[in-house]
């Protein structure tokens, strides 16, 4: 199962196009100033199968894309697998938001998460910082998140920069 704090179903700043933002419920991180305090707690949210979650995602012919966002989503990668092959077999894009900066997720080496971001298109990385929270930097809270070729970066083990315009020539 799939553990939810809140689900969007048709955002336009979680990424470009119109988007379903799934908000993952639980984080391991302490962000100061956390844009979503209440989808912090480990327990919680309401739990979803990978199918009830696609079949809202399927309800919505609109949509251009799937967000995970938290929480943080990464704790929750080999629930959210079935999900996300469904989602790039519908030829979305997906989008995942983790607090984990990219060298230390790929230093893990964690099977599971490297598989859900090999099946993504977007990574945007790191953790809300307050100090370098930026309202005008698309996509993010703050000027230290990167947004990064997910397949690429899982690929090579590194953090690479997402080539799409749409998410924004400027990355600070
Ligand atoms: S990673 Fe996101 S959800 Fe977690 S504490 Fe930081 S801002 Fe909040």
């Amino acid at each position: 199962m799939i553990r939810v704090a809140g689900i969007v179903n048709d955002s336009i700043v979680d990424g470009p196009g119109l988007r379903m933002a799934i908000f993952m419920q639980g984080c391991d991180k302490d962000c100061a100033g956390c844009h979503n305090p209440a989808a912090r707690p480990l327990a919680g949210g309401v739990a979803y199968t990978a199918a009830e979650l696609f079949e809202k995602i399927r309800s919505n012919p609109l949509l251009t894309g799937v967000t995970f966002s938290g929480g943080e989503p990464l704790l929750q990668a080999a629930a959210l697998l079935p999900l996300a092959e469904r989602i790039r077999a519908a030829d979305l894009s997906l989008a995942i938001y983790t607090g984990d900066v990219a060298e230390d997720i790929f230093a893990r080496d964690d099977a599971r998460i490297l598989r859900l971001l090999s099946l993504a298109d977007i990574l945007v990385d790191g953790p809300f910082i307050l100090a370098r929270k930026s309202l005008t930097l698309p996509f993010r809270g703050s000027a230290n998140q990167r947004i990064l070729d997910a397949k690429r970066s899982a690929e090579l083990r590194r953090p690479v920069c997402a080539t799409d315009p749409a998410w924004d020539a400027d990355r600070g």
